[in-house]
């Protein structure tokens, strides 16, 4: 029981409320501090551009004081711009049935628990750095949603005052949707008299030829356009240029309802009538970049090819292989991704199936003691006996990727085909 001398000599909320705000904010600072040191930055260290996105919501138990803290599951926000996922996650803060807001006490299992805090983060790896959203929450509902950027060190950089995709792309150098990005890019050009670009990244750049009366008008936007792209070509190493409306003429491989017309839906039939033209500028070794740090996590090393196209080795212990990228740059780009979100998409599975193959050959070493295993241009496997003068062979991403041998019956099939 407390001193009554404590309390508040004039009963009402004037005089009570200046007092509790303060220490709100005392335990908000408390929880953004946990939040980052805790959740964040160990996870960013380790993970890097794999880091998932991760929500948390912290609540304060009226009875007992107990806080309960719930990871959030953010599987559906994935296609969502910031506006849109603003409006989700104030919506899963304030409601309970959403399965994000603690609905009863952890310890002991009081209804209601107050919300102190709630944060969601997606890593941007294109400036190393994480997007924190805080949810400011107070009487029953939630006031505002702040924007942070929190790198690897350091206090969490201003807020920053941004409603849409444009504005927290101009803010901070990368957009945390590039889908919504390029909405809120035709939004604002598509009336324009000059052709505009926007450069979403080092050698990625969106552009657009805006709507024209005719077609003489078209052209004479159009003829812009290599004026613009002759100084960057060489410096920028720019060798990608693709039409969005080409997509299928282009024989590009797009996921099922991935294409522009899902994401662009507004503009699609404009688009795909040639009367609004978007396109896509490109340096491809920016791919081979974003995949060289993705691969590094995984300990393979991506070296550049020679060929044609969009090439690159992948290089781990004796294995090294050569893949075709291009058809995946394509693919990217035309389903409005960033280069590290596509690749994380679509080609972890090729990065997996290397790691496998690069660990197997140790492995049958162990288990063979009586052949010699070598590696054959860096991917053919032969298990030769010692008393006899050829082997068996074997794809080596073939052999690791047909039979699990972390598994006593994968491995034993694996060395069936081999003896
Ligand atoms: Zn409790």
């Amino acid at each position: 029981m407390r001193d009554p001398k404590d309390r508040p000599q004039t009963a009402g909320a004037v005089l009570r409320f200046p007092s509790e705000p303060a220490r709100f904010h005392e335990h908000r600072q408390a929880a953004l501090r946990w939040f980052i040191e805790r959740c964040r930055r160990p996870t960013l260290r380790e993970f890097d551009a794999w880091t998932e996105d991760l929500g948390a919501f912290i609540a304060q138990c009226h009875a007992c004081g107990g806080t309960t803290l719930r990871l959030g599951d953010f599987d559906a926000i994935d296609d969502a711009d910031l506006t849109r996922l603003k409006a989700d996650l104030m919506a899963r803060a304030e409601d309970p049935a959403r399965g994000w807001r603690p609905s009863q006490c952890a310890d002991c299992g009081a209804p209601d628990p107050s919300p102190l805090a709630a944060f969601y983060a997606r890593y941007l790896p294109e400036i190393h750095s994480d997007l924190l959203l805080e949810l400011i929450q107070g009487e029953g509902r939630v006031l505002r949603c702040d924007v942070y950027t929190v790198g690897l060190e350091g206090a969490p950089q201003r807020r920053f005052d941004v409603e849409d995709e444009a504005q927290l792309f101009e803010a901070i150098g990368a957009p945390f949707s590039l889908r919504g990005l390029w909405r809120r890019f035709i939004d604002r050009h598509h009336l324009d008299e000059a052709l505009p670009f926007l450069k979403v990244q080092e050698g990625y750049y969106l552009g657009l030829r805006p709507y024209a009366e005719t077609e003489v008008a078209a052209d004479a936007l159009f003829a812009q356009f290599e004026p613009w792209l002759e100084p960057r070509i060489g410096p920028e190493r720019l060798d990608v240029i693709t039409f969005l409306r080409d997509a299928e003429a282009q024989g590009v491989r797009i996921g099922e309802g991935e294409g522009y017309r899902a994401w662009l839906s507004s503009y699609a039939e404009d688009i795909s009538d040639g009367a609004l033209d978007p396109f896509l500028i490109l340096n491809s070794g920016q791919l081979l970049s974003a995949l060289g740090r993705l691969a590094a996590r995984y300990g393979v090393r991506v070296e550049p090819s020679t060929r044609e196209g969009v090439w690159a080795w992948l290089a781990s212990g004796e294995l090294r292989v050569e893949a075709n990228l291009t058809g995946l740059l394509f693919q990217i780009v035309h389903e409005g991704r960033g280069l590290y979100e596509g690749l994380r998409r679509g080609f972890k599975r090729e990065l997996l199936a290397v790691v496998e193959a690069a660990g197997l050959p140790a492995v049958l070493r162990a288990q063979l003691p009586d052949h010699e295993i070598t590696i054959h241009d860096g991917h053919i496997l032969e298990a030769r006996r010692l008393d006899a003068a050829r082997g068996a062979r074997a794809d080596l991403v073939e052999l690791a990727t047909s039979h699990d041998y972390h598994t006593a019956e994968g491995l034993a099939a694996l060395l069936e085909r081999l003896r």
